[in-house]
């Protein structure tokens, strides 16, 4: 038995550490062949006297415990994972082939672009891929995530301005955005302004209106927006920024409900990142890896990042030198490449025929999700969504249950919960967001489980509120757990020597 020093709490399969048996190993080596060498005359005070106080284990203990570890998290090769803006969609195993690829996975950073002709090539084709895709004029890959997509953005924003002489401090931010548009605004020395959508959801021309002024720099929006609707004013408010001499920034976390059917370039966004790990399929959660290129109009291309990738007349790739105006480089390298390899394979596997198909999908499947679960559940905005829906815990409240418990009994059901209290402005959201990879059989499984809960939540309100009862751990300080992790084991200290 062991205390997990995070939860306090007590659990029962016995973690690595605590295992093994001295002298137990699980490499068989011949004997050298050469005498054994003093490592203390090699090595000096280097040298370690004493062993560490490691287990020592076979190979199947190891494997066991890497096996167990990874079948106490939750993944979307397991279940469904409808976490709302996430995109938890299925990502497919060709992927990983082409990314594991020795002439992808193993090439240095360093090596001679001669000697990468491919690896640009790729990058080069996937520049293109993803312009057209939006309607920009550019595309730079070199952003790790998508909050750094937005923060390279708004300085290309920022360099623009200032190439003008001109200096607005204001970036518009409607109430339902992700906490990472008014950081990376923030981070630029700009000042994030909040304005409120209402109860429609979506953001009003003439409330917004009242926002605009000669101190704009930008507006940042997400299309479709964080509870899942298609902002249809979309043309007007960029005419409106735009009129006033700022620019559109657009939020593309929620691609996947575009692609293929409309452009950000076409609807008046200027500058835009992609997330490559929710779009175009990149295993992701847990804080990484991402990708967040960020694609734009001409009028932004002299303050691009560095590192793009040209092709000359004779068909060879290099990266371009940087103009004068560039913001430069951002990060070390050239983005998280397996990424780029990932999210190319998923576009040329699909041709724009499939992307089409996936976001119809994603909004369809979606939809079916808002129509069935309404019959239980209180929607939060009436009509068609897009790619995701929002519920809330409305007709709970007198049960004393939660959001959170709901969550929680979820995986009771084997399904992760969706995303909840985001966005902020709705009180217990549940952003459900299915993509296009489930099967009808299983939304109708989710819809049913969640009709269960309902019910419980109604006839036995306990069982929800001290759920979840199947996991290997209950309810964390999710706080101190996000916070302050404990990582790291500490092996026990030897009881102290009174003589030493
Ligand atoms: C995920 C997300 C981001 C941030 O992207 P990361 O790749 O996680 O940095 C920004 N905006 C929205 C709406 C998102 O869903």
């Amino acid at each position: 038995m062991t205390q997990s020093a995070a939860s306090g709490l007590t659990f029962k399969s016995p973690l690595l550490f605590e295992q093994g048996h001295a002298g137990r190993s699980g490499a068989s080596l011949p004997e050298a062949g050469v005498p054994a060498a003093d490592p203390a005359a090699l090595f000096g005070d280097l040298y370690r006297a004493g062993g560490t106080p490691l287990p020592e284990l076979s190979e199947p203990e190891v494997f066991r415990h890497y096996v167990r570890l990874s079948q106490q998290n939750f993944s979307v090769d397991t279940g469904m994972y409808p976490l709302g803006s996430c995109t938890m969609k299925y990502n497919p195993k060709v992927n990983e082939w082409a990314a594991r690829l020795p002439g992808f996975a193993r090439i240095h950073p360093w090596a001679p672009e001669s000697s990468v002709q491919g690896a640009l090539a790729l990058m080069w084709h996937l520049e293109r891929a993803l312009a057209e895709i939006c309607g920009m004029d550019g595309v730079s890959l070199h952003p790790a995530a998508g909050a750094q997509g937005e923060m390279a953005g708004l300085m290309m924003i920022h360099a623009y301005h200032r190439a003008q002489g001109r200096s607005p401090k204001k970036v518009l931010i409607p109430d339902t955005a992700h906490g990472t548009n008014p950081a990376s605004t923030a981070l630029n020395g700009l000042t994030p302004v909040a304005f409120p959508v209402g109860d429609s959801g979506v953001v009003d021309p003439e409330v917004f209106a009242a926002s605009v002024d000669d101190d704009v720099a930008a507006l940042m929006l997400t299309n479709p927006n964080t509870v899942g609707l298609f902002e249809r004013h979309l043309p007007k408010l960029a005419a409106m920024v735009h009129d006033k001499g700022g620019l559109v920034f657009g939020d593309g976390a929620n691609l996947n409900a575009l692609m293929g059917r409309a452009r950000p370039g076409d609807l008046g966004i200027d500058v835009m990142q992609f997330n490559l790990h929710k779009t175009f399929t990149t295993p992701h959660g847990g804080g990484g890896p991402g990708a967040g290129p960020v694609g734009y109009k001409a009028l932004l291309a002299p303050y691009a990042p560095a590192g793009d990738v040209v092709k000359s007349e004779d068909g060879r790739f290099s990266f371009a030198t940087p103009g004068p105006g560039s913001i430069g480089r951002l990060r070390a390298f050239h983005a998280n490449f397996g990424m780029l390899v990932r999210a190319y394979a998923y576009i040329r596997e699909l041709g724009a025929e499939g992307l089409k198909l996936s976001t119809d999908l994603a909004v369809l499947n979606a939809n079916y999700l808002r129509v069935c679960l309404g019959e239980t559940w209180h929607e939060t905005f009436e009509g068609p969504c897009m790619h995701e829906v929002v519920i809330d815990d409305h007709h709970l409240h007198d049960q004393h249950v939660s959001t959170l418990d709901v969550a929680k009994r979820l995986m009771d059901y084997g399904f992760h919960p969706p995303t909840i209290y985001f966005p902020l402005v709705v009180h217990g959201a549940m952003l459900v967001e299915p993509t296009e990879s489930e099967s009808k059989q299983t939304l109708d499984e989710f819809v049913e489980v969640m009709a269960t809960i309902s019910r419980e939540a109604m006839e036995d309100p306990e069982q929800v509120r001290s759920a979840p009862h199947v996991t290997r751990l209950g309810r964390l300080d999710e706080t101190r757990a996000a916070r302050k992790p404990v990582l790291r084991w500490t092996p026990p200290q030897p009881a102290s020597d009174p003589e030493g």
